[in-house]
C-alpha cells in the first residue's frame, strides 16, 4: 500500500529544497561574507538594515518558516513537527545559515501559546517570528540563581499599572535586547506562590543595564536594574502570582534548546579528529599519532553522533505531544558534559598553541580553541546547573524523596 504521508513529505521536501536554494541571498554563499554578528538575533537595532543575514531572516520569516510549527494566524508557518524536521533538515544539509536565533522563538514563544491571552499572542509571537523584537531572560538574581524562587524584585500593583523595583543579574545579551521576560515578586509572604510573569519593554525609564566580562574576554550578559519602572497592567502573563508554573515550563523549553545545541556555546568549530591530526600527526594508516588521544576523541564523537539522534528524537516526540517535560535536565546535563570534554580535547591537541589568548604567534582558530575552553565552563552553569539538574532528574523522573 503506498504511504501517501510518505509521498506527501517528499513533495514538501522537494518545494523546501528549492525554495531554500532560490531565496538564500547571493552573498551568504560565500562563507567570508561580511555581515553583522548581531544580525543573526534581529531585532529593532536592524529594523532598517539590508544586511544580507536580515534579508534572509526576512524571507524566511516570509514563508513562516522562523517559527515553522507556530500557527500562521501567529506568523508561523502551520506546518507539522514531521514537516519542521524537514524543513530543519535541509537547511542543515544545505549548509544555509540559521536564519534567526532567538530567545524569543526558543524559550518565550513557546510559553507564550501556552499560557498568555488572545491580545499578547497576537502582540508578541508575529515580532518574535519575524525577528523584530529581541528578547531577553530576566531570572536569576543575585540572591537567586538554583533557588530561583528566592528571587525578591519587587512588582506592585499601583492601579493602573505595575511598579517593578529590583535586580536581575547574568541577563544575557540585556543590553542588546528590546524587552525582557521577567520574574518578579508579587507576595512577599509566599514563595513559589508569590511570583508573577511579566513582560517589561527595556527602552522603559529606569531600565539600566551594565555588562559583566566573562573568563573568556566576552561580555554576553549584565547585570539589570529596574527603578521604579512602570509597566502596562496588560504585561502580566497568566494569573497574579502564577508565575512559577510558567517559569517552570519555560526552563524546560531552555534547557531542550540549550541541549538541542549541543550543551551551549564554547568550543572551536572543525572536526575534533581532522583539527588533532593537523597538531598531534599521523601514523602510516593516517590515525592520530596519539593512541590514547586517538580513543577519547572518538568516544567523544561518538557520544556526540548518539547524543545528537537522541536529542533529535526527544524533540520530535516534545513536538508531537504537549511540549519537553523534566526528561529535559537529562539532555542538558548530558549535553553540558560533552562540549566541556569536546573543548578540553580541542585544547590538549592543539598542546601550547592550544593556549593562546591573543597576538601573532596563534592563529585564530587557536584562539577561538582558548577562549571557547573558558566560555565553556558555563555550559554546566547556564539555563540550571548540572547539580540542579540532577536533582531535577532525581525528583521529577525517577520520583525520589528529598534527602532528610
Ligand atoms: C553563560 C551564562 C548565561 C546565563 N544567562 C542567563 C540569562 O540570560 N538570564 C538569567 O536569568 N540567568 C542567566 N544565567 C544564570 C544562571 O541561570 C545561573 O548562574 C544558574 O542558575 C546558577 O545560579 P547561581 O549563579 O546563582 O549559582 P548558585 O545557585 O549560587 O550555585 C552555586 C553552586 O552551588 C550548587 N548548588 C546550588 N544549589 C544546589 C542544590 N540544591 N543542590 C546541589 N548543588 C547546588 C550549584 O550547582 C553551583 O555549583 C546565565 C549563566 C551563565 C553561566
Amino acid at each position: 500500500m503506498a504511504d501517501f504521508g510518505a509521498d506527501k513529505l517528499d513533495a514538501f521536501r522537494a518545494e523546501v529544497g528549492a525554495w531554500l536554494n532560490a531565496n538564500y541571498p547571493a552573498e551568504l554563499k560565500d562563507p567570508h561574507a561580511k555581515t553583522d554578528p548581531e544580525a543573526i538575533w534581529g531585532g529593532r537595532a536592524f529594523a532598517s538594515s539590508d544586511d544580507p543575514q536580515i534579508v534572509w531572516m526576512r524571507r524566511v520569516a516570509e514563508q513562516g518558516w522562523t517559527a515553522p510549527t507556530w500557527p500562521k494566524a501567529y506568523g508561523g508557518g502551520g506546518l507539522s513537527s514531521a514537516e519542521a524536521r524537514v524543513l530543519e533538515r535541509e537547511i542543515a544539509l544545505g549548509g544555509y545559515r540559521a536564519p534567526l536565533v532567538s530567545f524569543g522563538l526558543w524559550m518565550l514563544g513557546p510559553v507564550l501559546l501556552e499560557f498568555a491571552n488572545e491580545e499578547q499572542k497576537t502582540e508578541h509571537l508575529p515580532k518574535i517570528a519575524r525577528g523584530e523584537i529581541r528578547w531577553c531572560q530576566g531570572y536569576s538574581e543575585p540572591g537567586a540563581g538554583s533557588d530561583l524562587a528566592g528571587l525578591q524584585t519587587r512588582c506592585e500593583d499601583k492601579g493602573d499599572h505595575w511598579l517593578i523595583n529590583g535586580q536581575k543579574i547574568w541577563t544575557s545579551y540585556a543590553n542588546r535586547a528590546d524587552w525582557c521576560f521577567c520574574l518578579v515578586r508579587t507576595d512577599t509572604t509566599k514563595k513559589h506562590e508569590g511570583i508573577s510573569f511579566v513582560l517589561i519593554d527595556m527602552a522603559t525609564p529606569g531600565v539600566q543595564t551594565r555588562p559583566i566580562k566573562l573568563i573568556s574576554g566576552e561580555s554576553p550578559f549584565c547585570e539589570t536594574f529596574f527603578t521604579d519602572v512602570k509597566i502596562p497592567k496588560e504585561n502580566m502573563v497568566g494569573q497574579l502570582n502564577g508565575g512559577w508554573t510558567i517559569a517552570k515550563r519555560l526552563l524546560q523549553y531552555e534547557r531542550q534548546n540549550i541541549s538541542g545545541g549541543f550543551g551551549g556555546a564554547g568550543g572551536a568549530a572543525g572536526d575534533l579528529g581532522q583539527i588533532a591530526r593537523r597538531y598531534v600527526g599521523h601514523d602510516e594508516t593516517g590515525a592520530l599519532a596519539d593512541a590514547d588521544l586517538r580513543s577519547r576523541i572518538t568516544k567523544n564523537k561518538m557520544d556526540f553522533q548518539a547524543f545528537g539522534l537522541t536529542t533529535a528524537r526527544i524533540a520530535a516526540e516534545s513536538r508531537a505531544s504537549n511540549g519537553p517535560s523534566a526528561a529535559t535536565s537529562i539532555i542538558k546535563y548530558a549535553a553540558a558534559a560533552f562540549a566541556q570534554e569536546r573543548s578540553e580535547l580541542m585544547v590538549e591537541a592543539m598542546g601550547a598553541q592550544g593556549l593562546g589568548w591573543e597576538g601573532d604567534g596563534f592563529s585564530p582558530g587557536e584562539i577561538t580553541a582558548a577562549r571557547g575552553w573558558l566560555r565553556s565552563k558555563g555550559n554546566s552553569i547556564e539555563g540550571g546547573t548540572s547539580e540542579v539538574n540532577i536533582n531535577v532528574v532525581a525528583k521529577r523522573v525517577l520520583g525520589l524523596p528529598d534527602p532528610k
